[in-house]
């Protein structure tokens, strides 16, 4: 049994915190926030076993740049002239390989199935959280979209994943609870989806039925490094020792990394987001509008859009409206009738996706020190992933075999 120390808060510290206790292992987590509205909580709540391509994949630096010159379009890096963004986008374009895509998509798969089957069982202890396996709907409007849309459907199906292509007739059979205009969808029925902020409630209660310490308001600042252990980390809340550390401080862990001598590639992605509470009209099944790059799901009674992907800097809290017109005008051409304005600024919520430059996640111990794993860099998949994240880091720190093959999920793959 160790004392363990995580770092971050988000869903990826909680869930390695739950298997960690389930273990036997005394644990903290540590957090500068009070733990209540970051990345973790106003996502769209997607578990994706479909999304088995990462980011970084061939097409992605082009298709990119074009957006970069549409201001309502889902994807935008903010120019600056640093080192850091500058490493991470020639290593992004080196990754955006079809040999990277081929070796991420069983390992991708593999991880998500794991974290589905979590879900499910914890699902079978108490859904406060609405867990549902719908699947997810693809939707997309031309032909060009649709092309792209089967082809990646068509691999998802190879990897034995059940997928429904669907006519714009079959999806108004199978959607209901809206009226859509579309030219077609694809039907994942792997997928499920969840409402984030229950869900974090729950596993925060779970935790602490397990025994585990929450420290909220506590901002780790460095580390005691002896022989090659961390031995404390520092905070502004004074010292703590520990037999082993996790970084799963998400869009912020390549600075933590830095401190610690370690290289990370990773920035943050920004993402938006508002929730209609008790909604009258909504899907019955969540759905992804493939052009706008907008993510829509129903969440008991009430509705959440999702999107964009803008690379920036933890810093950026300004809310871009251009981006939320886009989202705005896409739900409106794929929802026609479906009545919805452009949310004040105060209902929209924000947060900053964990983005690495290959594009997957790293769960993964480090030859330089011993006694830490690191776990972050999931991007658009961080709630998809997270049981199964928190699952290996248990296993990892517990010195067991890993319940699925990590060698893609390195700190330098
Ligand atoms: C619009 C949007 C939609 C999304 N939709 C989905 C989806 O449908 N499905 C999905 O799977 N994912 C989705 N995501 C991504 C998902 O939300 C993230 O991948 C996930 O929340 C990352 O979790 P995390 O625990 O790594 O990071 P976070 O939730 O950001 O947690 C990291 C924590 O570390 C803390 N921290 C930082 N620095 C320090 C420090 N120095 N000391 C102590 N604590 C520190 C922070 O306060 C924070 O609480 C979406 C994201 C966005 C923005």
């Amino acid at each position: 049994m160790k004392d363990v120390i995580v770092i971050g808060g988000g869903v990826i510290g909680m869930c390695s915190a739950y298997y960690l206790a389930r273990e036997g292992h005394r644990v903290t987590v540590l957090d500068t926030s009070d733990m209540s509205k970051g990345c973790s909580f106003g996502n769209a709540g997607l578990i994706v076993p479909s999304h088995i391509i990462p980011l970084a994949q061939p097409g992605m630096i082009a298709q990119g740049v074009r957006w970069m010159f549409n201001p309502q379009s889902p994807f935008y890096v903010k120019p600056r002239f640093d080192r850091e963004l500058f490493s991470w986008g020639w290593q992004f374009y080196r990754n955006s390989t079809r040999k990277h895509v081929e070796r991420a998509m069983p390992a991708l798969k593999d991880l998500s199935l794991l974290s589905k089957e979590l879900y499910r069982d914890l699902a079978r202890q108490n859904n406060s959280f609405f867990y549902d396996e719908k699947g997810l709907l693809m939707l997309y409007r031309t032909e060009k979209t649709g092309e792209e849309e089967r082809h990646v459907a068509e691999e998802a199906k190879k990897l034995g994943l059940e997928v429904d292509f669907l006519s714009a007739e079959e999806v108004g059979k199978l959607e209901t609870g809206m009226d859509t205009d579309v030219l077609g969808g694809i039907h994942y029925k792997s997928d499920a989806h969840l409402y984030p902020n229950k869900f974090m409630k729950f596993i925060r209660d779970e935790i602490l039925k397990e025994g585990v310490i929450l420290k909220g308001n506590t901002a780790v600042k460095d580390f005691l490094i002896k022989e090659n252990t961390i031995r404390t980390v520092i905070t502004d809340k004074g010292d703590f020792n520990a037999d082993a550390f996790v970084l799963a401080s998400g869009a912020w862990s390549a600075h933590m990394a830095k401190r610690l001598g370690l290289r990370l590639p990773l920035l943050p992605g920004k993402g938006y987001s508002f929730t209609l509470k008790n909604a009258e009209k909504r899907p019955l099944h969540p759905a992804i509008l493939c052009e706008g790059k907008v993510s829509v799901t129903p969440m008991g009674e009430d509705l959440r859009f999702g999107g964009t992907m803008e690379i920036t800097h933890t810093r950026d809290g300004r809310i871009n409206t251009n981006r939320l017109r886009g989202i705005i005008d896409t739900i409106r051409s794929f929802y026609p009738g479906f009545e919805i304005k452009l949310p004040d600024k105060k209902d929209i919520w924000y947060g900053f996706r964990p983005c690495t430059s290959s594009g997957l996640p790293v769960i993964s111990g480090t030859e330089k020190i011993p006694n830490l794993v690191i776990a972050t860099g999931h991007a658009m998949m961080g709630v998809s992933l997270a049981p199964a994240t928190g699952k290996l880091v248990s296993e990892m720190i517990s010195g067991k075999k890993t319940s699925v093959r990590t060698e893609m999920f390195g700190i330098n793959t």
